[in-house]
Protein backbone atom coordinates (compact mmCIF):
# COMPACT_ATOMS: atom_id res chain seq x y z
CA UNK A 1 0.00 0.00 0.00
CA UNK A 2 1.42 3.20 -1.13
CA UNK A 3 1.60 6.23 1.42
CA UNK A 4 -1.74 7.94 3.09
CA UNK A 5 -2.56 11.36 2.77
CA UNK A 6 -3.89 13.12 5.40
CA UNK A 7 -7.01 14.88 3.89
CA UNK A 8 -9.25 15.65 7.17
CA UNK A 9 -7.34 15.76 10.47
CA UNK A 10 -8.05 14.44 13.84
CA UNK A 11 -8.39 18.15 15.24
CA UNK A 12 -11.00 19.20 12.35
CA UNK A 13 -12.81 16.19 12.85
CA UNK A 14 -13.93 16.66 16.20
CA UNK A 15 -14.38 19.99 15.77
CA UNK A 16 -17.53 19.23 13.00
CA UNK A 17 -18.57 16.50 14.84
CA UNK A 18 -19.26 19.03 17.97
CA UNK A 19 -20.88 21.20 15.55
CA UNK A 20 -23.00 18.76 13.68
CA UNK A 21 -24.06 17.68 17.27
CA UNK A 22 -24.59 20.71 18.64
CA UNK A 23 -27.22 21.21 15.73
CA UNK A 24 -28.94 17.69 16.25
CA UNK A 25 -29.07 18.84 19.81
CA UNK A 26 -30.87 22.36 19.23
CA UNK A 27 -32.97 21.03 16.17
CA UNK A 28 -34.69 18.08 18.53
CA UNK A 29 -34.52 19.91 21.55
CA UNK A 30 -37.22 18.28 24.46
CA UNK A 31 -37.51 14.97 22.26
CA UNK A 32 -35.79 11.46 22.20
CA UNK A 33 -34.00 10.16 19.20
CA UNK A 34 -32.47 7.08 18.09
CA UNK A 35 -29.00 7.12 16.43
CA UNK A 36 -29.16 4.15 13.36
CA UNK A 37 -25.72 3.46 12.56
CA UNK A 38 -24.87 1.87 9.29
CA UNK A 39 -21.99 -0.97 9.29
CA UNK A 40 -19.65 -0.85 9.54
CA UNK A 41 -17.96 2.64 8.38
CA UNK A 42 -20.32 5.04 10.31
CA UNK A 43 -19.42 3.44 14.18
CA UNK A 44 -16.48 5.64 15.08
CA UNK A 45 -18.27 8.50 13.75
CA UNK A 46 -21.49 7.54 15.60
CA UNK A 47 -19.71 7.29 19.03
CA UNK A 48 -18.24 10.44 18.59
CA UNK A 49 -21.42 11.98 17.56
CA UNK A 50 -23.82 10.71 20.17
CA UNK A 51 -21.78 12.10 23.05
CA UNK A 52 -22.07 15.61 21.16
CA UNK A 53 -26.33 14.99 21.18
CA UNK A 54 -27.07 16.36 24.66
CA UNK A 55 -30.68 14.28 24.32
CA UNK A 56 -32.38 11.64 25.21
CA UNK A 57 -30.70 9.15 22.69
CA UNK A 58 -30.53 5.67 21.75
CA UNK A 59 -28.22 3.57 19.49
CA UNK A 60 -29.54 0.71 17.31
CA UNK A 61 -27.24 -0.20 13.89
CA UNK A 62 -28.27 -1.57 10.25
CA UNK A 63 -26.60 -3.25 8.34
CA UNK A 64 -26.11 -3.26 4.38
CA UNK A 65 -24.44 -5.11 1.52
CA UNK A 66 -24.40 -4.62 -2.33
CA UNK A 67 -25.85 -7.59 -4.79
CA UNK A 68 -23.42 -8.42 -7.40
CA UNK A 69 -19.48 -8.55 -8.14
CA UNK A 70 -18.10 -6.74 -5.63
CA UNK A 71 -15.14 -5.24 -7.01
CA UNK A 72 -11.31 -6.16 -5.66
CA UNK A 73 -9.64 -3.50 -3.31
CA UNK A 74 -7.74 -2.11 -6.30
CA UNK A 75 -10.99 -1.85 -8.90
CA UNK A 76 -12.12 -0.26 -6.47
CA UNK A 77 -9.77 2.26 -5.68
CA UNK A 78 -9.28 3.09 -9.01
CA UNK A 79 -12.83 3.49 -10.06
CA UNK A 80 -15.28 3.57 -7.39
CA UNK A 81 -17.62 1.04 -6.30
CA UNK A 82 -20.25 1.41 -9.18
CA UNK A 83 -22.76 -0.77 -7.47
CA UNK A 84 -25.82 -2.05 -9.38
CA UNK A 85 -28.05 -0.13 -6.86
CA UNK A 86 -29.31 -3.36 -5.70
CA UNK A 87 -28.88 -3.77 -1.59
CA UNK A 88 -29.05 -6.41 0.62
CA UNK A 89 -30.26 -6.16 4.61
CA UNK A 90 -27.91 -8.19 6.64
CA UNK A 91 -29.03 -6.80 9.86
CA UNK A 92 -31.85 -5.09 10.54
CA UNK A 93 -32.79 -2.24 13.24
CA UNK A 94 -33.82 -4.35 16.59
CA UNK A 95 -36.83 -2.19 17.42
CA UNK A 96 -39.70 -0.89 16.41
CA UNK A 97 -39.02 2.76 15.13
CA UNK A 98 -43.12 3.86 14.13
CA UNK A 99 -43.23 7.16 15.69
CA UNK A 100 -39.87 7.56 16.33
CA UNK A 101 -37.30 9.94 15.45
CA UNK A 102 -34.65 8.44 13.90
CA UNK A 103 -31.16 10.16 12.70
CA UNK A 104 -29.60 7.37 10.02
CA UNK A 105 -25.88 8.01 11.23
CA UNK A 106 -23.66 7.40 7.82
CA UNK A 107 -19.81 7.26 6.98
CA UNK A 108 -19.87 8.66 3.10
CA UNK A 109 -22.62 9.39 0.81
CA UNK A 110 -21.26 8.35 -2.42
CA UNK A 111 -23.40 7.41 -5.62
CA UNK A 112 -26.68 7.45 -2.86
CA UNK A 113 -27.81 3.96 -3.73
CA UNK A 114 -27.07 3.01 -0.27
CA UNK A 115 -28.96 5.44 1.59
CA UNK A 116 -32.05 5.76 -0.61
CA UNK A 117 -32.55 2.13 -0.20
CA UNK A 118 -32.47 2.92 3.75
CA UNK A 119 -34.40 5.54 3.44
CA UNK A 120 -37.45 4.28 1.55
CA UNK A 121 -37.17 1.15 3.95
CA UNK A 122 -37.46 2.87 7.37
CA UNK A 123 -39.84 5.92 5.92
CA UNK A 124 -42.16 2.63 5.31
CA UNK A 125 -42.06 1.77 8.92
CA UNK A 126 -43.37 5.38 9.85
CA UNK A 127 -41.26 6.96 11.94
CA UNK A 128 -41.98 10.30 13.35
CA UNK A 129 -38.97 11.94 11.50
CA UNK A 130 -36.00 10.29 9.44
CA UNK A 131 -32.97 12.41 8.56
CA UNK A 132 -29.51 11.65 8.03
CA UNK A 133 -26.12 12.44 9.28
CA UNK A 134 -23.11 12.19 7.05
CA UNK A 135 -20.02 12.58 8.10
CA UNK A 136 -17.94 12.55 4.31
CA UNK A 137 -20.52 13.68 1.38
CA UNK A 138 -18.77 12.81 -2.85
CA UNK A 139 -21.58 15.12 -4.58
CA UNK A 140 -19.63 14.91 -7.65
CA UNK A 141 -20.51 10.71 -7.99
CA UNK A 142 -24.14 10.79 -6.94
CA UNK A 143 -26.36 8.89 -8.96
CA UNK A 144 -29.51 9.44 -7.57
CA UNK A 145 -30.97 12.63 -5.60
CA UNK A 146 -30.19 12.67 -2.02
CA UNK A 147 -28.84 15.12 -0.10
CA UNK A 148 -27.50 14.59 3.75
CA UNK A 149 -29.16 16.70 6.40
CA UNK A 150 -26.32 16.88 8.49
CA UNK A 151 -23.34 16.66 6.43
CA UNK A 152 -19.54 16.84 7.43
CA UNK A 153 -17.33 17.42 5.06
CA UNK A 154 -17.73 17.58 1.26
CA UNK A 155 -15.06 15.87 -0.76
CA UNK A 156 -13.39 15.44 -3.96
CA UNK A 157 -13.90 12.48 -6.40
CA UNK A 158 -10.95 10.41 -3.99
CA UNK A 159 -10.89 7.11 -1.88
CA UNK A 160 -10.41 7.72 1.66
CA UNK A 161 -9.96 5.47 4.52
CA UNK A 162 -9.61 6.42 8.72
CA UNK A 163 -12.25 6.84 11.08
CA UNK A 164 -14.08 3.77 10.78
CA UNK A 165 -13.58 3.73 6.52
CA UNK A 166 -11.73 0.65 5.45
CA UNK A 167 -9.72 -0.32 2.17
CA UNK A 168 -10.32 -4.42 2.59
CA UNK A 169 -11.43 -3.85 5.77
CA UNK A 170 -8.15 -2.47 6.92
CA UNK A 171 -7.34 1.35 8.03
CA UNK A 172 -10.94 1.73 10.04
CA UNK A 173 -9.14 2.83 13.34
CA UNK A 174 -6.86 5.65 11.90
CA UNK A 175 -7.93 9.08 13.42
CA UNK A 176 -7.52 11.11 10.58
CA UNK A 177 -9.02 10.58 7.04
CA UNK A 178 -6.58 9.74 4.96
CA UNK A 179 -6.04 9.44 0.88
CA UNK A 180 -5.25 6.78 -0.60
CA UNK A 181 -3.13 7.88 -3.87
CA UNK A 182 -4.54 6.55 -7.12
CA UNK A 183 -1.11 6.56 -8.38
P1 LIG B 1 -23.16 4.69 -2.02
O1 LIG B 1 -24.30 3.73 -2.01
O2 LIG B 1 -23.53 6.09 -1.60
O3 LIG B 1 -22.47 4.70 -3.38
O4 LIG B 1 -22.10 4.05 -1.10
C1 LIG B 1 -21.81 4.40 0.16
C2 LIG B 1 -20.83 3.38 0.70
O5 LIG B 1 -19.73 3.17 -0.21
C3 LIG B 1 -20.19 3.90 1.95
O6 LIG B 1 -20.96 3.56 3.07
C4 LIG B 1 -18.85 3.21 1.93
O7 LIG B 1 -18.96 1.92 2.47
C5 LIG B 1 -18.51 3.07 0.47
N1 LIG B 1 -17.60 4.15 0.00
C6 LIG B 1 -17.88 5.13 -0.86
N2 LIG B 1 -16.81 5.94 -1.04
C7 LIG B 1 -15.84 5.45 -0.25
C8 LIG B 1 -14.48 5.86 0.02
O8 LIG B 1 -13.93 6.85 -0.50
N3 LIG B 1 -13.79 5.11 0.91
C9 LIG B 1 -14.32 4.00 1.51
N4 LIG B 1 -13.54 3.36 2.37
N5 LIG B 1 -15.59 3.59 1.28
C10 LIG B 1 -16.34 4.31 0.41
Amino acid sequence: MSELKVLISRQKIAKRVSELGAQITKDYAGQAVILVGVLKGATIFLSDLARQVHLDATFDFIGVSSYGNRPTPTQELKSGWDSTGEVKLTKDVDQTIKDKNIILVEDILDTGLTMTYLKRLLQARQPKSLKVATLLDKPSRRKLPLEGDYVGFKIPDEFVVGYGLDYAEKYRNISDICVVPRK
